[in-house]
This record gives structure tokens, C-alpha cells and sequence, in this order.
């Protein structure tokens, strides 16, 4: 089969979280099994364009609703990401260095998705499915099914995958002439509260909708940001796949992002390496566990409770951990997690900011992993935390209720806890510290999770199985 996925991130080229990690992993697996999986996503400004080679492979000229412009699709050259990788672009729309957080992020995506319908159209063969992502990309299924002009692609079956429904990329009606024409009776397939909803006209239009973990997709029944009901109607078409990990880029003992690589075998000698470098660089004391947050610092993350928690465990459980902190995210919590420096006895440090490196070091180097997230579609920190033989501390939540068991339950490995709350964290914390202090239990769990399986393949064949359901 020939899949297109069309995506706004794809690692190494940009990412913004773990979309990007999806997108660069999915396709890769999907080859190895002998499928023909290309990617198409915007040409940003990022260091990945000016370092690989490329050839131009279509010009065109069309229009966002008044706004005609031109766009160009370049491929890469040598087939270096393993998968065919096709950029899109569109001068003074999608030249920037972000992926997102633009004003005019509506615009660009909307044109992005014209552009692309656009050049497919030119193609001799035509894809057997297209796989979007996200609301950025979720208005192809719609544009294929009613705008007149792509009534070549019209029967071309569409997948779209929900990495996070938090975000719906909400379009106000007087924007509706930026779609090419449409037909009109058609318009309820848009709607959503009397706004143009990509995301909800995705879930609409697309033959199949996945999400990127089974229990995320039942927590979108009452939990999904206003589309409950859609997602209840419309459940007969929704799988939840788990995301894998890519072991070709998160694997310890080939990672070469750290200068102190490990495997099962001297895993307790390599992490000690990593945590000795994180707490030299960070004046961290290495005696204490370390306890690390690697993320966005937003609410669904519960990123506002780590402060409190920091706080709170320093007065109760004692001065028995250290803290290190990566992320950035509302200037709120990041002036509340610079402003607790002061109390910094050599036991916490944080650094704001995004650092793809220091975050490889942090899952090697640490001894906990703490995520207190309120939503999370899969979250792909905690397996990558595994794999490295830091122990997850995640709130039950979406996919990490899929992915962690509670070291105290049968063949359990991590911490778990019910609510975004300090009381609850700290309580976390309290356990971890426990937990670190009886060296042999650490030693056997590290070495249970850096065993555990949660790569590509088994996941790459259900989204087969999705694609043959449909062509
Ligand atoms: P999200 O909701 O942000 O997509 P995921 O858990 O699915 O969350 O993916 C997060 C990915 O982004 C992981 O690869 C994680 O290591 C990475 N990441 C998040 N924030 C940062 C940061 N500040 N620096 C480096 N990597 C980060």
C-alpha cells in the first residue's frame, strides 16, 4: 500500500512534542514492512533544511479564498529519514522558524493543506490512503469529499490520527471562502457549535479516526475539550493504537546524543555516568534521587502543581531529593520555578527553554521521571523514561494509564497516583524516596522496564490493519 501522511512536525525536521516523534517513527516501520509510506509537511526554517540536500519536484500557483500564491514541493534527496519526505513551500506563510503560535497560524496551515491537495492532484498514481494528523491537517478529508476541484482524489480513503483533541484549530465562518468550493449543503460537515471546528470535521469526514492510545479514546467520550458527543457518535470508526518508540533514536546503548551510552547489562554504572554529568552541569548532589520533569509547562501537563509539589515535599518528606525541570510553556509557572531557586540547597535546578540533548541526558542520568498530567493522549516521555531505567511517577491518566503499573500491583514497575495535586504528588515523591533507599528493588525494576516492549512493530501492523480495513 501507498500511504501519504500529511503532518505539521516530524522528527528531525521539527517538533514541537510527540506528533513530530510519531511522524518520524510511523512511516520509517511502515516501510520496513514493505509498505510505501512518504511524508508531506510545511518547509519551515530549520536547521534540518539547511543541512540536507534537496530537488524540486512540482511548482504550483493557488488561492486561499482571494489570496492567490505560489508554492514549491521539494524532496529530499538521498532518503536519509528512511521514507520519502516532501516539503511544502509557500513564501511569507510557512518560512518561519516555529512550527507553531503565529496569529496567522490559520492561515497557514489552511493554505499548507490547499497546496498539498493541489500537487497530489498533479499525480499520475494517486496514494491509497491518506493518513492526517491533528487539526492542522484535518480539513483534507472534507476538502477531498466536497470541494469541486478535487474530485480526482474524492475516493482516495482518508485515516486521521488524534495526537491531542485538546487543540480543534477553531475557524470563525467568515473565513469558510478560504476552502476551494465547496458545496454548500455540505456545510454541517464543518460545523461544530457554529464554528468551522477542523478537528471535529475531520473526525466527520475521514473514513477512519485513531488516537494515539485505547484509553485516550475513551476518556474523549467525557473529556474532549466539547466534542464528547462527537466522539460518542461517531465511536464506531475511532481505534486507539498506542504510539510505539523509535529504538533507532531512543535506545541507550546507541543513543548519540549522550557521551556515556549504556545497555541492560552496566545499566546501573552508565546511568550513574549521566546523573554524575546532569548534577556537575546543574549542581545537583548526587547522593539524593533525582527526580526530573521533561515537558510543555501547561495545564495539561499539571505543570502548574510542580512548584507546590517541590515545595511541599522539601518541608515534608525532608530535604532527601533533588529536582531538575526542562520545559517551557505559561511565563506563570516558569517565574514560580525560577522564583524557587532561592531555595535551592544544591537539590534543584530548572532550565527553560527547549533542548533536545539535555532531555536524551535526563532520561539517561535520572532516577524518577515525574509527570502529573491532567490530559495525555499517550505520552511517550514515561517509555522513553523506561527504556532508559527511570522509573515513570504518572498521575492515572490517558495513555499513561495504558502504558504504567504501580510498582506495588503484580509485575508493577512504576508510581502511580489518582489526582492532579500537590497532596497527591508529594505523596509520589514521598514514595519514590522510599522507594530509592532500597537499592536492590531499584536495581530489579530498572532492569524489568528497560526490558519491557513498547516498539514500533506491534503498533505499525494495526495501523495496517486500519489501512486494509479501508482500501
Ligand atoms: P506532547 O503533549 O508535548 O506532545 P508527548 O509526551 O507526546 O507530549 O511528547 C513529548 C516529546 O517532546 C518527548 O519526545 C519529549 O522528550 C519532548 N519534549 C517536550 N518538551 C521538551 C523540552 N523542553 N526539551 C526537549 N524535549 C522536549
Amino acid at each position: 500500500m501507498e500511504i501519504l501522511h500529511v503532518t505539521a512536525e516530524c522528527y528531525p525536521v521539527a517538533k514541537a512534542g510527540g506528533l513530530g516523534d510519531v511522524a518520524g517513527a510511523l512511516p520509517k516501520y511502515l516501510n520496513q514492512l514493505g509498505h510505501i509510506a512518504k511524508v508531506v509537511m510545511p518547509m519551515y526554517r530549520t536547521k534540518f533544511l539547511y543541512n540536507n540536500q534537496w530537488e524540486v519536484v512540482h511548482k504550483g500557483y493557488t488561492n486561499l479564498g482571494n489570496r492567490g500564491f505560489e508554492f514549491t514541493v521539494i524532496r529530499e534527496a538521498t532518503n536519509i529519514l528512511g521514507f520519502d519526505l516532501y516539503l511544502v513551500d509557500i513564501n511569507g506563510l510557512l518560512d518561519r522558524e516555529k512550527v507553531y503560535g503565529y496569529d496567522d497560524d490559520t492561515e497557514r496551515f489552511t493554505a499548507f493543506q490547499i497546496a498539498v491537495l493541489d500537487w497530489i492532484s498533479a499525480w499520475q498514481h494517486k496514494p491509497d490512503v491518506i493518513h492526517v494528523h491533528d487539526h492542522h491537517t484535518a480539513l483534507i478529508p472534507f476538502m477531498l469529499r466536497f470541494s469541486y476541484k478535487y474530485g480526482v482524489l474524492k475516493n482516495i480513503p482518508t485515516v486521521l490520527t488524534i495526537h491531542n483533541a485538546q487543540y480543534q484549530g477553531w475557524m470563525d465562518w467568515s473565513n469558510s471562502h478560504y476552502l476551494p468550493r465547496w458545496d454548500m449543503w455540505k456545510w454541517g460537515m464543518l460545523d461544530w457549535k457554529d464554528n468551522i471546528n477542523p478537528l471535529a470535521s475531520g473526525i466527520k469526514c475521514a473514513n477512519v479516526v485513531t488516537t494515539v492510545s485505547p484509553n485516550y479514546l475513551q476518556e474523549l467520550k467525557y473529556m474532549s475539550n466539547g466534542l464528547e458527543a462527537l466522539f460518542e457518535y461517531e465511536k464506531g470508526k475511532c481505534v486507539g493504537i498506542l504510539n510505539g518508540i523509535d529504538l533507532d533514536v531512543w535506545d541507550p546503548s546507541t543513543d548519540t546524543y549522550l557521551s556515556d551510552r549504556f545497555s541492560l547489562k552496566d545499566a546501573e554504572a552508565g546511568k550513574a555516568k549521566n546523573k554524575m554529568e546532569l548534577c556537575d552541569r546543574f549542581q545537583l548532589s548526587f547522593e539524593k534521587p533525582l527526580i526530573v520533569f521533561i515537558g510543555r509547562l501547561v495545564g495539561e501537563k499539571g505543570a502548574e502543581i510542580l512548584p507546590g509539589t517541590i515545595h511541599d515535599s522539601f518541608v515534608h518528606v525532608g530535604r532527601r531529593m533533588n529536582y531538575f525541570i526542562l520545559g517551557s510553556g505559561f511565563p506563570e509557572v516558569e517565574n514560580n520555578l525560577n522564583g524557587l531557586k532561592y531555595l535551592s540547597e544544591q537539590d534543584y535546578n530548572v532550565y527553560i527553554g527547549y533542548n533536545e540533548t539535555l532531555s536524551h541526558l535526563m532520561y539517561a542520568g535520572a532516577d524518577f521521571l515525574i509527570m502529573p498530567s491532567r490530559v495525555e493522549p499517550c505520552g511517550l516521555n514515561q517509555l522513553y523514561a523506561m527504556r532508559y531505567g527511570t522509573i515513570p511517577m504518572v498521575r492515572r491518566t490517558g495513555g499513561l494509564k495504558d502504558t504504567v503499573i504501580d510498582y506495588g500491583d503484580p509485575g508493577g514497575y512504576g508510581i502511580c497516583f489518582n489526582d492532579v495535586t500537590v497532596g497527591d504528588a508529594t505523596h509520589a515523591v514521598w514514595r519514590a524516596v522510599e522507594l530509592y533507599r532500597n537499592k536492590k528493588k531499584m536495581q530489579e525494576l530498572r532492569q524489568q522496564m528497560m526490558q519491557l516492549d513498547f516498539g514500533w512493530e506491534t503498533s505499525v501492523k494495526q495501523y495496517v490493519s486500519v489501512y486494509s480495513r479501508i482500501v
